[in-house]
């Protein structure tokens, strides 16, 4: 469907159907907005390419990347910067059209965009000849890659016009190293505590979102309690570990998460605290206690399931075998459209990505808009923020879904769609 985009053509590949297209579509349709203007919130606006030279240890290491700029309708091009072995354009893409999404639904001022460098930690270590996981040589890379991509666009950053954050194998750290290159406190977020700024809130503000989705599908979907819900967490990162923290303050019981290199499962409810502890040491959740595989996490027995690391995870096939009673998803599109065909036919609920991971992204409006202010926001505010934008946007979903019989997420994308829309045409951009 998502045909006449004018990439396509010039990279002569087609787009995967994702599940954020055929969204959208359905969306425009139902809005009665014509086929043109529906491509025009598919498509990206821009998309670049680009090649960098890191220099480390003495040696170049040539990685390439990709920077999707989505949509800047309601506001500068917003979105992560993710480091990975995997990343593909069109992952890029659809990863900055889901950036579009998230920000419209969130209504908050900024557009879409993402940046995918491919690069493989694990290949460098075979270049630079290391035997054993060094998580210092590790950081030292990604930073490295970070601040060369940094030098080469600093100029679209200092502008405001595209404006990155953290995503998958980026944190705090790099984010400093952007600054470094720019001298602007306003031209990147996610930056760590110190730096010109910075936001205290902003690193465990996705995750605390997250368990805010995940106490808003207990409560008022599942009609269940917080307190002794049975809740399992794929992926045990900035996003897992955070939801899994603020869950058990608020009483849940999470039996089981993994990560990369293995799981832990615990069916009276893990120690998280003992757990990140562990993890913080180990750089895995593996070894802390019984095992238990990925598969074996998705088609667990629990009240929420939360999937808060890659993408793509939940699938036509494993979501028959989903036995959770509703998913939060904290990562992005952790469920393909065909998955989530399943879920609904199934009855089970989702709390979509472009809610339940958006906190990060409304505590990155916080600290951009206040990044000159001496005045530093409080913790506290900051997460009182995102719960409330996180209750609006849902609130706002779940009736658009009820009165039109469609699903959360489909309602989600519709609600966003509309107000891209509204914007492209006041700027006469469409
Ligand atoms: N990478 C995060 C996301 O996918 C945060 C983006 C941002 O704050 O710009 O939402």
């Amino acid at each position: 469907m998502n045909a006449e985009s004018g990439m396509e053509i010039l990279l002569e590949s087609k787009e995967p159907t994702t599940r954020s297209i055929e969204f959208i579509r359905r969306a425009g349709e139902r809005l009665g907005l014509g086929r043109g203007i529906i491509n025009d919130m598919i498509n990206p606006q821009k998309v670049t390419v680009f090649r960098l030279p890191v220099k480390f240890w003495g040696k170049v290491v040539v990685v390439w990347g990709c920077m999707s700029l989505h949509n800047d309708a309601r506001g500068p091009y917003k979105g992560g910067i993710r480091i990975a072995p995997d990343v593909s354009i069109w992952e890029t893409v659809e990863l900055s059209r889901l950036m579009t999404l998230k920000t419209a639904v969130m209504d908050i001022e900024f557009g879409g965009g993402k940046t995918g460098i491919r690069a493989d930690i694990r290949e460098m270590y075979n270049i630079f000849g290391l035997k054993e996981r060094d998580r210092d040589f590790e950081e030292a890379m990604s930073l490295d890659i970070c601040e060369e991509f940094a030098a080469q666009f600093k100029g679209l950053f200092r502008d405001h016009v595209y404006v990155p954050a953290p995503d998958m194998g980026t944190g705090p750290a790099e984010m400093a190293f952007i600054y470094n290159q720019t001298l602007d406190p306003a031209s990147v977020t996610g930056k760590p505590e110190g730096v010109h700024g910075w936001l205290p809130g902003r690193k465990e503000s996705t995750g605390y979102g997250v368990s805010h989705a995940a106490k808003r599908l207990l409560e008022d979907i599942l009609g269940l309690r917080v307190e002794g819900a049975r809740v399992a967490i794929q992926g045990f990162g900035n996003v897992g570990m955070h939801a899994a923290l603020f869950l058990a303050e608020l009483g849940a019981k999470v039996v089981a998460v993994t990560d990369l290199y293995g799981g832990a499962y615990d069916p009276s409810g893990l120690d998280i605290q003992a757990l990140a502890r562990h993890a913080r040491k180990a750089g895995t959740v593996a070894g802390f206690t019984t095992s238990i595989t990925n598969e074996e996490l998705l088609a667990l027995d629990v009240d929420v399931l939360l999937p808060c690391a890659a993408g793509h995870v939940l699938n036509e096939e494993n979501c028959k075998a989903v036995r959770a009673k509703g998913i939060v998803e904290g990562a992005n599109m952790p469920t393909t459209l065909e998955g989530m065909d399943v879920l609904v036919e199934r009855g089970i609920p989702v709390i979509p990505d472009i809610i339940a991971n958006a906190g990060g992204v409304v505590a990155s409006m916080e600290e951009y808009s206040r990044s000159l202010s001496a005045l530093k926001t409080r913790r506290e505010d900051v997460l009182r923020t995102v719960t409330e934008k996180i209750d609006e946007s849902l609130d706002a979903a779940m009736q658009q879904a009820s009165e039109q019989g469609i699903s959360i997420a489909e309602a989600s994308v519709q609600i966003a769609i509309d107000r891209v829309y509204q914007a492209m045409k006041r700027r006469r951009l469409i």
